[in-house]
């Protein structure tokens, strides 16, 4: 059976499936990545895959609440600029990502979805600052709610109070998932083991199992986040400790985002 990040999105339905979904005033999860190198044991790709898991298990946890949620089309042509020096990480604008994203939530409004939410898995501070410009232009410029559900911890640094109109505040995780002392920052454990769980064939496990840890101290951790130095600091592309990924208990990290996200979502929507 093939499998992949098109399942139960709208790349896999015909308009009229589209229709009722509007016509019911459907919620939309918009999973948001990039596709960029995530060490020698992982693909491009899996940022994305894992914002569309991240969509599957946060559309059940709003429908549960009686909301219609349909996924839109994974977007994921977003900024790679800490790993931006490797290969495989396709290096988008700053400025066409956010154009890009603000066309398909107007593509989206303009279907008549009147809800939209980015679902994203990638941590980049420029890809955030993406996500909130997009947002942000188009909750201002759409006759729609659109939101960006965002680490309430991360979101003092990047100017927001978690009381704009775009922004809907995710509390931090407080169940541990991992077994590893050193934290999942770029391709480790938890990203590995998510990739393993779902897509084992994407993973190249006997690799994964002997990478050595990589951690760095925090000022080096900027320094990675803020990119161009890559490859003198992790000279992978990973950071974290990939072979520790048959201890993460990958189920309940997901379910656990996705509470804590529709937690999130279910506030900003509900609002009046
Ligand atoms: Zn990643």
């Amino acid at each position: 059976m093939v499998e992949g990040m098109f399942i139960d999105t709208m790349v896999n339905m015909n308009w009229t499936e589209i229709q009722s979904y509007v016509d019911q005033n459907a919620w939309v999860l918009l999973p948001v990545g990039v596709i960029e190198e995530h060490g020698p044991h992982l693909c491009l790709g899996t940022d994305i895959y894992t914002a569309h898991l991240h969509c599957l298990a946060i559309k059940q946890k709003i429908e549960a609440s009686g909301r219609k949620v349909v996924i839109a089309p994974p977007f994921y042509w977003g900024v790679c600029q800490s790993t931006g020096g490797f290969i495989g990480s396709f290096r988008v604008r700053k400025e066409t990502a956010v154009a890009l994203l603000v066309d398909i939530l107007t593509s989206l409004a303009g279907f008549g979805f009147k809800q939209i939410y980015g679902i994203n898995a990638h941590g980049d501070i420029e890809q955030n600052i993406v996500l909130i410009e997009a947002f942000k232009e188009a909750s201002e410029r759409l006759a729609i709610r659109a939101g960006y559900p965002f680490s309430e911890a991360v979101m003092p640094h990047y100017g927001l109070k978690g009381d704009e109109a775009y922004i809907c505040p995710v509390k931090p995780q407080a169940v541990r998932v991992s077994a590893s002392t050193v934290p999942d920052v770029h391709a480790g454990d938890i990203e590995t083991a998510t990739m393993h769980h779902h897509y084992p064939h994407l993973v190249d496990v006997e690799k994964a199992k002997i990478l050595p840890p990589v951690t760095l101290d925090d000022d080096r951790i900027m320094t990675w986040l803020f990119g161009g130095h890559t490859k003198s600091l992790s000279a992978d592309g990973y950071l974290g400790a990939p072979a520790a990924f048959d201890r993460v208990e990958v189920l309940r990290n997901i379910n656990d985002i996705a509470e804590r996200v529709s937690e999130a979502i279910l506030a900003h929507g509900l609002k009046t």
